[in-house]
């Protein structure tokens, strides 16, 4: 019954942090799917379960050996498809590897994109990125057969996080646990944070304006709490596209990996009669300034996404560590946009502007002495 899918036997597929919780989700499709994936390869921070492939690697980006294994393991000629969904910026290094070996790259790390989107999708070119965002696997799915001159408006959904519905609350008084404690989706520390932030959905505009090809100003965000819609596309004949589903990784997962077929029964299907209401409200920018930094950086350019991007991941680490209150998050990341010099968008002007700001919120936050 199942489909063998385009390349008549299943894909090897090599998964980049198999450990996180996008990595197991990604095994789990993998297993439900034998006739149709294999996996070929992984990496994994600690040694887990016990699993057959041609390479298993244990350990970090930076260590001994792992690099190089790595960049064997995705350009591999055996290898068709490498899920990255390694956190943060090193995941950069093994996506540009595989992209250039010519591998499909189904992409969870979104951090990769605002860092080096314009490098990525050059190195991608006509084949484009999978994503498994699931607000741009929405999206992606909404263009399916669409001519990029139809499309009118990205509008991009954020469940708002634990802070939205409480606009009294002082973000200077949150605690971790508070910060912690999605309404919705069950994900990473960093990731959750950056929801309670919305600076997320920030990193998702600029995500979606290179993984699209759309301009930062026709990509908007709307708040739905209920998380059912996915996300939406406006067509310029008026018409508005959704992607509706359960707030379950997995279907996006399946979507990455399937395509240009559906894998059956990926997650129980959406009872549309069993739906609740569905609310979409405005952002407000005012409390949640994180959108409007983002797509205030992605304009500017010049390492200045990349700077966004490390100065919050160092923001969000000295929050997790209890250095900094939840509201010295976003200000620690839109001084470090301020203070940064601004410089070219080449590979090593990238890296270097991760680096400096990176130094410059370790510094600022008290957890490196100058
Ligand atoms: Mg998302």
């Amino acid at each position: 019954m199942t489909s063998r899918g385009p390349l008549g036997r299943p894909v090897n597929v090599a998964v980049l942090g198999a450990t996180g919780s996008i990595g197991q989700q990604t095994l789990d499709v993998i297993d439900r799917n034998p006739a149709r994936l294999r996996l070929f390869g992984l990496t994994e921070g600690r040694r887990s379960a016990k699993r057959t492939a041609e390479y298993l690697i244990q350990g970090q980006a930076g260590e001994a050996d792992f690099d190089t294994r790595v960049e064997a393991m995705v350009t591999d000629p055996r290898c068709d498809l490498v899920v990255v969904a390694i956190p943060g910026a090193r995941a950069l290094a093994p996506t540009l590897h595989a992209l250039k070996a010519g591998k499909e790259v189904a992409l969870a790390t979104k951090e990769v994109l605002v860092m080096a989107g314009a490098l990525v999708m050059k190195a991608a070119g006509q084949r484009g990125i999978r994503p498994v965002d699931s607000e741009h696997s929405a999206i992606w799915q909404c263009l399916w057969g669409e001519s990029r001159d139809s499309v009118r408006r990205l509008i991009l959904t954020a469940s708002g996080g634990p802070f939205w519905a409480h606009p009294d609350l002082d973000l200077d008084q949150v605690t971790l646990e508070e910060a912690l404690n999605h309404p919705r989706w069950s994900m990473g520390p960093k990731v959750t944070i950056d929801s309670a932030t919305l600076m997320n959905k920030g990193l998702e505009v600029i995500e979606a304006h290179h993984l699209f090809d759309v301009a930062l100003e026709r990509i908007s965000v709307v708040i739905h709490p209920q998380s059912v819609v996915h996300s939406m596309v406006e067509f310029v004949d008026g018409s508005l596209k959704a992607q509706l589903g359960r707030p379950d990784m997995r279907l996006p997962i399946s979507v990455a990996l399937g395509y240009p077929d559906r894998l059956a029964d990926a997650v129980p299907p959406t009872v549309v009669e069993e739906l609740d209401a569905l609310d979409f409200h405005s952002l407000d920018e005012e409390r949640f300034p994180s959108v409007g930094l983002a797509r205030e950086a992605a304009l500017k350019g010049g390492g200045r996404p990349a700077v966004l991007n490390a100065a919050n991941e160092e923001a969000v680490n000295a929050f997790l560590l209890g250095a900094i209150p939840f509201s010295g998050i976003v200000q620690a990341v839109e001084r470090a946009l301020h203070a940064f010099p601004g410089t070219g968008d080449s590979l090593e002007e990238i890296l270097e502007a991760d680096r400096w700001a990176r130094e410059y919120v370790k510094v600022k936050s008290g957890r490196l002495k100058t």
